[in-house]
Formats: C-alpha cells, sequence, structure tokens
C-alpha cells in the first residue's frame, strides 16, 4: 500500500520554474510507475492548463474542497498520463487567499483534505502559488518537505530569506516536521558565466540539499503546456525530458 510523500513546489518569486517542475517533475514519476497526485492551488492554474484540461469543464476544484467542504475524492481528474491524477484549481481560488482570513482552521484546511489520500498516491506534489499568503501556508502545512526551485539568474537569491522565515515559522507554529527537500536550480543558460556564479552561490547557502540535477533552459519545456502535456510525451528526448527523468530519479532515490 502506498504511503504518499507530500512536497510543496513553492518559491514566492513567479517564473522561476515552480509549474514546470510540478507538471514534469510528476509527470516523470509516474514513468517511473509511482502514483502521483498534483494539486494545483495558484488560482492561475497553469498546472490545470498544461495538463490539458478545459477549466470551464471543471466541476469541483481545489477551491471548494478547502473552502466549501467538498470531499476530495470528487475533485480528483484522471490526466491523459498513467498514473498521474490531478486536483485541479480555476480562477474561483483566487477569492480563498481573503476568504480563508476568518474562517476556523485557515491554515490546516488543505491537510486535513490532503492526509487522507497519503493512503492512494506515492507522491503528492502542490504546485504553489506565487507569494506567501494563506494558500502557501496551506500547502507547506499539509506537506512533509518543500522542493524549491531557483532560477539561475542575477537575483536568484533575493527574496529567499522570506521564503525561509515562512518555512521556520510554519515549521514553529504548525507542522514542526516540515524540511527542506531539495533546491533545484532551472532554466540555466549554460551559455553565460553568470548562470556558474549563481549554481556557486546557491550550493554554498544549501549546501547538500541542491539537487544534483540542474535543469536547463529548453524551448521544448516552454512549448509543452501549449500542447496539454508534460515534456516527457511531447518531446521524449529533448533536454528537458531528460533532465527531469534525472531529477525524478533523483528524488525517489535511485541515483
Ligand atoms: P512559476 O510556476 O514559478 O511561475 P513556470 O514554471 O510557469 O514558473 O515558468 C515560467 C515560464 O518559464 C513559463 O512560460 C515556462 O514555460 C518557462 N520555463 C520554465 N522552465 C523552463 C526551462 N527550463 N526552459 C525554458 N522555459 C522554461
Ligand atoms: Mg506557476
Amino acid at each position: 500500500m502506498a504511503s504518499g510523500r507530500i512536497i510543496a513546489v513553492a518559491n514566492q518569486k513567479g517564473g522561476v520554474g515552480k509549474t514546470t517542475t510540478a507538471v514534469n517533475l510528476g509527470a516523470c514519476l509516474a514513468d517511473l510507475g509511482r502514483k502521483v497526485l498534483l494539486i494545483d492551488i495558484d488560482p492561475q492554474g497553469n498546472t490545470t492548463s498544461g495538463l490539458g484540461i478545459n477549466k470551464a469543464d471543471v466541476k469541483h476544484c481545489i477551491y471548494d474542497v478547502i473552502i466549501n467542504d467538498v470531499p476530495v475524492e470528487d475533485a480528483i481528474l484522471p490526466t491523459q498520463v498513467q498514473n498521474l491524477f490531478l486536483l485541479p484549481a480555476t480562477i474561483q481560488l483566487a477569492g480563498a487567499e481573503i476568504e480563508l482570513v476568518p474562517t476556523i482552521s485557515r491554515e490546516v484546511r488543505l491537510r486535513r483534505a490532503v492526509n487522507p489520500l497519503r493512503s492512494r498516491f506515492d507522491y503528492i506534489l502542490i504546485d504553489c502559488p506565487p507569494s506567501l499568503g494563506l494558500l502557501t501556508v496551506n500547502a507547506l502545512t499539509a506537506s512533509d518537505s518543500v522542493l524549491i526551485p531557483i532560477q539561475c539568474e542575477y537575483y536568484a537569491l533575493e527574496g529567499l530569506s522570506q521564503l525561509l522565515n515562512t518555512i521556520r515559522l510554519v515549521q514553529k507554529h504548525l507542522n514542526t516536521t516540515l524540511e527542506v527537500e531539495g533546491v533545484l536550480l532551472t532554466m540555466l543558460d549554460a551559455r553565460t558565466n553568470l548562470g556558474l556564479q549563481v549554481i556557486e552561490d546557491v550550493k554554498k547557502f544549501f549546501r547538500d540539499k541542491v539537487y544534483r540535477t540542474i535543469i536547463p533552459r529548453n524551448v521544448r519545456l516552454s512549448e509543452a503546456p501549449s500542447h496539454g502535456r508534460p515534456v516527457i510525451h511531447y518531446d521524449s528526448r529533448s533536454k528537458g525530458a531528460e533532465t527531469y527523468m534525472d531529477l525524478a530519479k533523483e528524488v525517489i532515490g535511485l541515483v
């Protein structure tokens, strides 16, 4: 029986590769035979549309689960990828950040909904919004660990102290066993020295928490979502597919 590990993919900066990582790591884990649930808690719903799911057809989304107490089973959808399931988000979720404020147990709503799913999945990945508000706090509270994607660019480390501070607060008050799963360097442009400098800085800061796998800038990764597919099902021989598969093996502990 599965005993699912729940991993939040978080960084309050937008455009660092959270969604790309959630979708493609999820699909690669599924390809390796693991049963995976992706939870989209970004009101933008990019994970949802990136898997080819039409938001207009979504009957229940994560909003209904955390705000309206709709049973989580009623919101889980299969995807075109075997072993990969989705708890979708729609723009409805944009209201949740404010609607949660006066509600009882507002930080633990996602945890309550998701905990019973551990027996059904090997991995549950939560794609966070680009903020440190209540939705991200819900994700961190529900998770065993947090995977932090960092874009290999000049301001890479900027803002990370706020994220780490939020993680510490959640550890102190809501989820004492939360750990950092790993730090993933993304969108490396190997032609510049800048990228190499960032790698060095991030390794100095996070040491052995940094994944050996580094995701390069790869146009196939940015094209795949408009085809509604993870990159391994869009161009399996691309560098993007290859490196996310390497990451999946590293996360499982196969390499
Ligand atoms: P976030 O979820 O952190 O906002 P995304 O995963 O949506 O970031 O990535 C931001 C943009 O960059 C998207 O258009 C995505 O397709 C693109 N992108 C992400 N990772 C890569 C990559 N390794 N190479 C090329 N484009 C990428
Ligand atoms: Mg995103």
